[in-house]
């Protein structure tokens, strides 16, 4: 039986474990850390139980369609909600929404704040749709390889209605004046990892995917998806190996052997690496084996970072959703502080997330778990006391705008950013999101899933196609996974 050696348990190795087993290979994930989840891992502390990465779940279908493929669903592992109100923006103390998931009232939410506006919603959301459904189709599931795959008769077809050399943020404008209506719509943007200026208007898919398919939580928290994939994977036959730092992959006529891990050689006859891409050829592979060169990366534009807190409090508060953006500080002045001029930022929008609005699971009775994030550049220097600084500057404003007492109820409290990322995952610069979505790193533009100089090494994850997020996370093992099975049965025949 053929051995497959991947490298990461993030969603991607995971999703990519999964279909290699089912096809009948012999697959073992090695991890660095202790617990599988890359950037979804968790933790539990004093009782509370933390999800220390991703907790949008957007874009319910891809996670249908993934777990079909195994004749599953994922009902057979957790329960999923619709939230409603799906999150709260707040724009200063006394002017907020709240997105409501029914359309109708959407509508007149729109109209409220721009006369005439809900219409203009409705038309918005029916170019989205279109970009959206062409997408899943035809676009993301592409594995980037050769240009003639874009070269499909309802793809050219539709070129202009996809609005790829569009911007955003001049898109959005066509439709709405309310600066609060335009931030709003260009938010998602976020999850891009990239400026609504320089992000190509096709991404309005986003909005579709935020405002017509919803946000959903599992409940329990993203944890649950985690140990629904591993469960998955074990099922199949899929072998785990925790606390393995893979050292090398050793090489020979072009050719990868196996893979040093904690000492030891282990044997395999191919290798997906699903760890970050930079690391992955960077540390682990012979100059000569690599794709792109260390100055090749330099020119490449990463997704933000982030500043978090996880905190436990041990009271309800009141003014905050399961998601509530904080809105109150010019954003544009803070992506320039992300992307242009790299620095700590001046004065920046967050985002709280807090599950135990939802779930009772997450918290002792009667308190509160929050994760507080705030994008921040790549590259920075991460000390405790920068990171405390922010944490006074977002308490300072919680607290004005929830008119809550919040510090003296805190019973827990961590932070993680840049030298967390970079020592838990071998992050390049410390990137939360790995690379940005732009119009230069999109789809054929972005780092290859094969290696070219080493002909069983493949790549997956959120560096390489389709890009940053869960649901891309989990469609990019699919392609590797898909293409690895592929060159197999070339070989065969
Ligand atoms: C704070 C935060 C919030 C986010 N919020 C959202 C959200 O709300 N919704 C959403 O859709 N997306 C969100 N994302 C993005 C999403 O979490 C990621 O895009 C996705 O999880 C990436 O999966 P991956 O498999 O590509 O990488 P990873 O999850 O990083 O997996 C790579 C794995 O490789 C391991 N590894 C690294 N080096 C080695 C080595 N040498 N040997 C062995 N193992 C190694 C790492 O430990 C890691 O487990 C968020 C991300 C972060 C960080």
């Amino acid at each position: 039986m053929c051995r497959v050696a991947v490298i990461g348990s993030g969603f991607s190795g995971l999703s990519a474990s999964c279909f290699l087993a089912a096809a009948g290979f012999d697959v073992t994930v090695f991890e660095k850390n202790e617990s599988p989840g890359g950037r979804a891992r968790s933790f539990e502390s004093n009782g509370f139980l933390f999800d220390m990465g991703p907790s949008w779940y957007w874009m319910p279908d891809v996670f249908e369609k993934f777990f079909k493929q195994f004749d599953k669903k994922p009902t057979d592992y957790y329960k999923l909600i619709r939230l409603d109100p799906s999150y709260r923006v707040i724009f200063n103390s006394d002017d907020s929404i709240d997105v409501p998931a029914d359309i109708e009232m959407l509508k007149k939410l729109f109209d409220q704040l721009e006369k005439g506006s809900g219409d203009e919603l409705i038309k918005f959301l029916g170019e989205a749709k279109f970009k959206y459904e062409l997408a899943i189709n035809k676009l993301v599931y592409l594995p980037g390889l050769k240009i003639t795959e874009l070269l499909d008769a309802k793809l050219i077809r539709a070129l202009f209605k996809l609005h790829v050399f569009q911007p955003i943020r001049s898109y959005v404008k066509k439709f709405f004046t309310d600066p609060r209506l335009i931030q709003l719509l260009e938010f998602p943007v976020l999850f891009l990892g990239s400026k609504p200026e320089t992000t190509p208007a096709l991404y309005s898919l986003m909005n579709y995917a935020d405002m017509a398919l919803g946000t959903w939580y599992p409940l329990g928290g993203m944890r649950n998806l985690v140990n629904a994939m591993v469960s998955l994977a074990k099922s199949l036959g899929v072998k785990f190996s925790f606390n393995s730092e893979i050292q090398q992959i050793e090489v020979e006529s072009h050719k990868a052997t196996g893979l040093c891990v904690n000492g030891d050689f282990h044997p395999f006859d191919d290798i997906i690496a699903s760890a970050d891409y930079h690391h992955v050829e960077q540390d682990l592979l012979a100059p000569l084996h690599r794709n792109y060169s260390e100055s090749h990366w330099k020119t490449k534009v990463m997704s933000p970072s982030t500043l978090i807190f996880y905190v436990g409090l041990n009271k309800k508060i009141d003014g905050l959703l399961h998601h509530t953006l904080f809105f109150d500080k010019d954003f544009d002045i803070h992506a320039r502080e992300i992307y242009d001029r790299p620095q700590w930022p001046s004065s920046p929008q967050f985002y709280v997330g807090c599950p135990s609005k939802t779930d009772p699971s997450v918290a002792p009775q009667g308190c509160e778990n929050l994760m507080i994030l705030i994008p921040v550049a790549c590259g920075l220097n991460d000390t405790d006391q920068i990171r405390e600084q922010y944490f006074n500057d977002v308490m300072d404003r919680m607290e004005k705008i929830t008119q809550s007492s919040i510090r003296p109820h805190i019973v827990f409290k961590r932070s993680y950013a840049h030298r967390d990322f970079s020592k838990d995952y071998n992050a390049f610069k410390g990137n939360a999101y790995g690379l940005a979505n732009t119009l230069s790193q999109t789809a054929n533009l972005r780092p290859s899933i094969l290696n070219k100089k080493v002909s069983n090494l493949f790549y997956t994850g959120q560096l390489t196609v389709p890009g940053p997020g869960v649901p891309p996370a989990i469609i990019s093992g699919e392609v590797v996974a898909k293409q690895l099975i592929k060159t197999h049965r070339e070989l065969i025949t």
